[in-house]
């Protein structure tokens, strides 16, 4: 597995490429879209309805293998990713190529038996990377059916949970996430939800606020929680994660998470990027035909790969499509959002905030009461 540790020396390099639009690299977070379709239907969500024309597994691994050792954070998403009958295939292809530190998984865990099958041969073929499963879980019991759209969606998330708690204890590269999208659907009970959700001891938690996104379809639908509502939820938020018992990686994990929550909430006040967004140079999307995107949030274009033979570097350059055009967009500012991806990666970017998360590791915090 390639260290977290390996990533901080080229941390520099991105700031640069970022200021002076060089050395040009590709992403290290990037977010693979393998398909649109989905056998949930949110209320926060609706990029089921949206036609995918795939990239076929042959493809990704021209993808991945242009790509080579660039992405620490690979992501592969959809739609529901677990019912791409060839996601097994296309994520080992990544991971072979790739070889990244972590592979992140999500899922809202409907079909049970594929998930932990499929889950059990990616961790044992990609045996040198973190494997994080995040099964997706909005409400407990009958209120995250309801807005899952899926009457029956908890018990069989409940199913998929045993059987990855299972393989967990013969796949030491697993990591369990649990993952709530904070929409106004369930703010006003998020506490009680934060709180009902550990029982299933996941070896993380984590949070992510509803947003109209391009990607999604859910541009004016009015899913995502006000300013107000979501101050004292981030820090209750950030609390709960300070107050986690960690050492090593997982305490800095903890502490940029509790760092995030603050950030997120600065965002949604502010209504501009609180600190620069770095999609687009550090971090990056790829849809499931191909196009080139900085984020889903904004889900413009730039490219597609099969002009170019598979290959980001001539996108990501600027030498092909409209990458120099949405950067300096970008950079301007004419976008502000708090989504999770490009969120960890700007702060990793951003030396305040990284000093801020290195005294939350290094002062230790009472446990939450
Ligand atoms: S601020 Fe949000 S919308 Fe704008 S580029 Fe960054 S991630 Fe995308």
């Amino acid at each position: 597995m390639q260290p977290m540790w390996g990533l901080v020396p080229k941390l520099p390099l991105y700031s640069a490429f970022y200021r002076l639009g060089r050395p040009v690299l590709l992403p290290f977070s990037l977010v693979v879209s393998v398909s649109y379709r989905c056998n949930s239907r949110c209320k926060t969500c609706g990029v089921w309805r949206i036609p995918s024309n795939e990239l076929s597994p042959d493809e990704w691994r021209k993808v991945f293998s242009h790509l080579g050792r660039a992405p620490f954070y690979l992501t592969f998403t959809g739609g529901e990713p677990f019912l791409r009958s060839e996601l097994e295939e296309i994520v080992i292809a990544g991971a072979e190529a790739c070889r990244p530190g972590v592979i992140t998984l999500p899922t809202n865990g409907l079909l049970t038996r594929r998930i932990v099958e499929e889950t059990d041969r990616i961790c044992a073929a990609a045996r040198y990377t973190q494997i994080g499963l995040n099964l997706s879980l909005d409400g407990v019991g009958p209120e995250h059916d309801q807005i899952r759209g899926v009457p029956g969606n908890w018990d069989r998330a409940m199913e998929t949970w045993r059987g990855l708690k299972e393989l967990q204890s013969q796949r030491k590269n697993l990591v369990l996430s649990v993952h709530t999208v904070v929409s106004k659907f369930n703010i006003d009970r998020i506490r009680e939800i934060v709180d009902g959700l550990q029982f299933l001891e996941p070896d993380s938690y984590i949070t992510e606020i509803a947003e109209e996104r391009v990607e999604l379809g859910t541009v004016g639908w009015d899913i995502t929680p006000s300013a107000a509502q979501y101050a004292p939820v981030a820090g209750y938020l950030a609390a709960r994660a300070r107050a986690v018992r960690a050492r090593g990686l997982a305490r800095f994990t903890q502490a940029l998470r509790a760092n995030y929550y603050q950030l997120a909430r600065q965002i949604l006040e502010r209504q501009t990027q609180a600190i620069p967004c770095q999609a687009g140079w550090a971090s990056g999307h790829i849809a499931p035909n191909g196009d080139v995107w900085s984020c889903c949030v904004r889900a413009e274009p730039m490219a597609n790969l099969r002009e170019t033979g598979y290959d980001l570097r001539p996108i990501w350059a600027g030498k092909v499509g409209g990458m120099r055009r949405l950067r300096a967009s970008i950079a301007a500012g004419e976008c502000a959002c708090p989504m999770a991806n490009a969120s960890y990666a700007n702060m990793l970017l951003h030396l305040p905030t990284v000093a801020r998360v290195a005294r939350d590791v290094l002062i230790p915090t009472r446990p939450l009461r």
